[in-house]
């Protein structure tokens, strides 16, 4: 791996290393301590046996004042077993010193040890000692003589030789923690042999893997917890190659529906940026390849301010919206559908050319529009002569039975011709809606009394009821009364005893008008085709009720140039009621 760092057996060896010289400091701290207490106190028992031994001998030769013998005697002594001894009057004045002359030395009756054995007790103090010039352990004894103390003997010995002493055992300290530490290096390398180098081996794999190669695999024979690691890595691996291929294999199906899709398709993320395209697209684009236009954002690539309405609206209402779009010669109709933020949040645009189908839809639309207008005259014609006809007919019933028939149908094929004249404007895409502020009550009352005449030749009663909170709309005055016309002839028509009522209240934005009757109903599997061209329940009822089944679908087609909606409920038998919402303006 190309990263520096320390390794697993370097960290190990100064874990080791760390171990190793707390330990030594430790046990040289308090090895030297118990020694140097061991070996204090074996000295200290040893200058006490000295000195009580020296006392003894020294007891007479004070009580009889023999000083002189007493310095040669603690000569003598000091030299035979290798220990400083004094010997001091009770007032302190030194009688005899092993290894100075008593004379020359200053009067010892301040010295703590001799303070300590003239109190009767066994004095000992470590020192520095002015006559010596070195650290010392001294051990007083008081010289007692029938209970009186005459006079202290006083053995010394150097502290120094314990420090030597105790340097030697620290020095074997020392080299046993350095054999230990080279111990440590070595089982750290042998370590490092049994754990490090596998767990290098899986780092090693584990990058490999990360970086997608999946097809890494570890070789560790081990029944360890390394084994067990390598072996779930392996099969991590495996698992992830495996779902690597089914992506691949899934992605490269993908590409291919999309390439073989008729529509061009781009999703676009977040930003706004293209993400995905097919070929279809970029035909439509204009662009040669997929790379030219990825990361770019939509509007760089598609410069059309529908498409931008569209994605707005998608991001706003998070809910699939279609837009019809001109790009120079060809109309497509879009698609804008929102991938939920937690799959990503982007947006699928599918874009569908329907240039040829506006085409055709086109030349029918003129193919019907000129054929009513060319139809117009020559039946408003034909109805003028069969007036003109009929009333020489004179008593022949029979010619004015016929006469009848011809009127009849003449005036239904005027009504199928002036609906269709009324479609075709409204289908017109040049022909713009004249908005003019609109009261609803007065347009209501207006049009319900074309239909009193109706309504009392039915005997149905009517019913208007128009909420306070309903102000004046925005609408195409002209449009607005077919719509209401419609509707209301419709209830009247199919309605045979009972009531039609009209109620229109405020929602919000937008106003609601119920057209209600208690008709004969609509069966529930008619209700989504009604608004179809030409489309009636009864075919045999509508003809003789003079209906054309184009009454609802120029309904339908006023509520959508005034962005509304229209739904029915119906029961056979109870009647119908049409809900229209129309947006205040
Ligand atoms: P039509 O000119 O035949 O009335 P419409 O387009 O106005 O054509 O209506 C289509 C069909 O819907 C009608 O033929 C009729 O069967 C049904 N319909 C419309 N309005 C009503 C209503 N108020 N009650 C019952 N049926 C209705």
């Amino acid at each position: 791996m190309p990263k520096t760092r320390i390794g697993l057996m370097w960290k190990q060896f100064f874990i080791y290393l760390l171990i190793i010289v707390l330990t030594s400091s430790f046990l040289v701290f308090f090895v030297s301590r118990e020694i140097n207490k061991y070996y204090v106190s074996n000295l200290k028992s040893n200058l006490e046996n000295q000195a009580l031994l020296v006392s003894e001998m020294v007891m007479n030769l004070i009580s009889s004042g023999n000083t002189e013998k007493i310095d040669i005697l603690a000569k003598e002594m000091g030299e035979k077993i290798g220990t400083r001894i004094t010997i001091i009057r009770k007032d302190g004045l030194i009688l005899g010193d092993s290894e100075e002359d008593p004379a020359k030395m200053e009067n010892h009756a301040t010295r703590p040890e001799v303070i300590q054995a003239l109190h009767n007790e066994i004095g000992s103090k470590i020192r520095y000692s002015t006559t010596v010039k070195k650290e010392m352990l001294y051990v007083a004894i008081p010289v007692t003589e029938n209970g009186e103390i005459l006079g202290v003997v006083r053995t010394s010995s150097f502290v120094p030789e314990i420090q030597k002493s105790l340097g030697t055992i620290n020095k074997k300290i020392i080299s046993i923690a350095i054999i230990l530490m080279i111990i440590a290096l070595m089982f750290s390398i042998l370590s490092s042999r049994l754990f490090t180098n596998p767990i290098k081996e899986i780092a090693f794999a584990a990058d490999k893997i990360k970086n997608g190669d999946f097809t890494t695999r570890i070789f560790i024979k081990r029944k360890d917890e390394l084994g067990e690691l390598s072996d779930a890595i392996n099969e991590m691996a495996r698992e992830l190659q495996k779902l690597f291929t089914d992506l691949n294999l899934e992605r490269e199906e993908l590409q291919v529906i999309l390439s073989s899709m008729v529509e061009g398709l781009v999703v676009i993320n977040g930003e706004g940026k293209i993400v995905l395209s097919n070929k279809n697209f970029l035909i439509i684009a204009g662009v040669l390849n997929e790379a030219s236009i990825q990361s770019k954002h939509y509007w760089e690539v598609l410069q059309n301010d529908e498409i931008n309405k569209l994605v707005k609206s998608v991001i706003q209402t998070g809910k699939t919206q279609t837009f019809e779009v001109q790009f120079g010669e060809k109309i497509y109709l879009v698609n804008g559908t929102p991938i939920p933020k937690t799959a990503g949040g982007k947006i699928i645009i599918v874009l569908h050319d329907i240039t040829e189908l506006k085409r055709v839809e086109k030349v029918k639309t003129d193919f019907v529009t000129n054929i009513t207008h060319e139809l117009k005259t020559p039946l408003t014609s034909i109805k003028g002569f069969v007036e003109t006809l009929n009333e020489e007919a004179g008593a022949n019933t029979k010619n004015q039975h016929f006469l009848e028939i011809i009127e009849r149908n003449t005036d239904r094929l005027i009504d199928i011709v002036d609906d269709l004249l009324l479609l075709s404007n409204l289908e017109d895409k040049k022909q713009k809606l004249k908005i003019e502020k609109i009261n609803l009550r007065e347009m209501a009352d207006n049009i319900l009394k074309i239909f009193e005449i109706k309504f009392k030749e039915k005997k149905i009663s009517f019913e208007l009821d128009i909420s306070d909170n309903v102000s004046n709309i925005k609408a195409d005055p002209f449009w607005l009364e077919q719509l209401f016309i419609n509707l209301i002839d419709n209830a009247i028509k199919y309605t045979d005893k009972g009531n039609v009522k009209i109620k229109i209240f405020s929602q919000g934005k937008d106003v609601q008008i119920e057209i209600q009757d208690s008709g004969i109903g609509i069966p529930k599997e008619h209700l989504s085709r009604i608004f179809e061209r030409f489309y009636v329940v009864d075919k045999s009822r509508s003809h003789k009720l003079g209906g054309t089944g184009l009454g609802l679908s120029i309904v339908k087609h006023i509520i959508q140039l005034h962005n509304g909606k229209i739904s029915v409920e119906s029961k056979v038998g109870k009647g119908s009621k049409f809900i229209v919402i129309l947006p205040k303006g």
